[in-house]
């Protein structure tokens, strides 16, 4: 007899748990369906001894304090500041657009108060920033927009940017200084060994039992708990009604080289390129700048967007949004049963949102 299902076992499903039984003395079972934990924050060896993200490149940023102190309990951090380059043109400019990438595109050199009079010229105000095209528009123009985000925007997510919530790409930051850096958080970093040793301690703890390979509904009538966290996709918990949600998926293509000869040792510039008007793939990432690891052979993935697959991304726009609200309004009706994590909630979420959401369910919901 368990306390608790938690159905998944990435970061919402295993922070729960791992609460639930430190914090509270809850006897959890967490299943996934996958042959390993941590979702898909999951990293391992490849073939070649190559520490590899296996579902895209993972780096942690935060603001909340808490996020991070709560996952120093389980791990090291290695000192990471990602750097992203977009190839545009036939240069390797950097992203987000700041005034590197605006003095190297046009062959200008403005200093941030001149880029600043730049953009004021070239933005076309908004009266309400609504969509993914407004978002970018609004603040550096339509040139810059259709350099840097259109094509990328319609590979990765199938979709124009107008037909896109303005969310999709007020992640992306614009800067006037020289900060090339992707995230601006205060804490950022990779686990200092990787992400499944965090999930590995997280869980090893006397009161939760794992269960992989195992889809939850197939051993349903063989256990016996109390309560359920879900956090795989709410449209699959209630068996399609409404019809699916909408997801926007990635094929992931690995290639490992030797990097004699190659300038730094390294494939490429920066840990991640994106391609926004050339190739099908939208972007390049490369591990070795992620982990620090040194290797006289490199290995990199070419990620491939597809409309089927695992479902990896929600898609923010208005009709889903709706569909997502008549799921929701069911699970708000489930007795002893919790939704959480970017499948459940069906959100956009980053890996510390997940966590933060994750923590505040246990500790206002769960542990009363
Ligand atoms: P998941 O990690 O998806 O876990 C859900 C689990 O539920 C899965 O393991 C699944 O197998 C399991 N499951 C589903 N259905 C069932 C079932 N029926 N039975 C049993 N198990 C089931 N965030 C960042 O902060 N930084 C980044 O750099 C970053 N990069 C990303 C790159 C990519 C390509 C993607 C797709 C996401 C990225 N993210 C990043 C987001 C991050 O991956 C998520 O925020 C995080 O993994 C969500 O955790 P989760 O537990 O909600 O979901
Ligand atoms: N984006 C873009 N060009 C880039 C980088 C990002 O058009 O060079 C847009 C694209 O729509 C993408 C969104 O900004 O989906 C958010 O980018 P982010 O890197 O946060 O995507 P994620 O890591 O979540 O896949």
């Amino acid at each position: 007899m368990f306390d608790y299902l938690v159905v998944g076992a990435g970061f919402a499903g295993c922070v729960v748990a791992e609460r639930l039984a430190s914090q509270y003395g809850q006897r959890v079972l967490i299943i996934d369906k996958r042959d390993h934990i941590g979702g898909n924050c999951y990293d391992c060896y490849n073939e070649a001894g190559i520490l590899i993200h296996r579902y895209g490149p993972h780096t942690f940023h935060t603001n909340n304090r808490k996020v991070f102190e709560y996952l120093l309990l389980f791990t090291e951090w290695r000192y990471y500041q990602h750097r992203v380059r977009a190839y545009v043109d036939g240069k390797f400019l950097p992203i987000p657009i700041n005034l590197d990438t605006v003095n190297q595109l046009y062959g200008l050199n403005l200093s941030s108060r001149e880029l600043a009079e730049y953009f004021e010229r070239v933005r076309e105000p908004a009266p309400q920033v609504k969509t993914a095209e407004d978002a970018v528009v609004s603040q550096v123009g339509r040139d810059l927009f259709e350099k840097f985000f259109k094509g990328l925007t319609l590979k990765h997510w199938g979709m124009e940017a107008s037909q896109l919530d303005a969310s999709v790409t007020r992640r992306i930051p614009v800067r006037t200084s020289r900060d090339d850096r992707y995230f601006s958080d205060r804490y950022q970093g990779v686990p200092k060994h990787g992400y499944t040793a965090l999930f590995t301690r997280m869980l090893r703890q006397p009161q939760i039992s794992v269960l992989l390979n195992t889809d939850y509904r197939t051993i349903l009538p063989e256990i016996k708990f109390k309560r359920i966290v879900f956090t795989g996709p709410i449209d699959e918990y209630f068996d399609y009604r409404y019809g699916p949600l909408p997801y926007r998926s990635v094929h992931f293509e690995y290639e490992t080289l030797p990097t004699a000869g190659l300038p730094e040792g390294t494939y490429q510039p920066t840990g991640t390129v994106t391609y926004p008007n050339d190739y099908d793939f939208t972007r390049v990432a490369e591990f070795k700048h992620f982990t620090g690891q040194t290797h006289p052979l490199t290995t990199i993935v070419r990620q491939y967007p597809r409309d089927s697959g695992e479902p990896y991304y929600p898609i923010p726009c208005e009709e889903s949004k709706a569909l997502y609200q008549k799921y929701a309004a069911l699970a708000a009706k489930e007795k002893n049963v919790w939704f959480i994590g970017r499948l459940a909630n069906y959100r956009y979420y980053n890996m510390d949102q997940v966590v933060e959401k994750a923590l505040e369910l246990v500790e206002k919901e769960l542990a009363l």
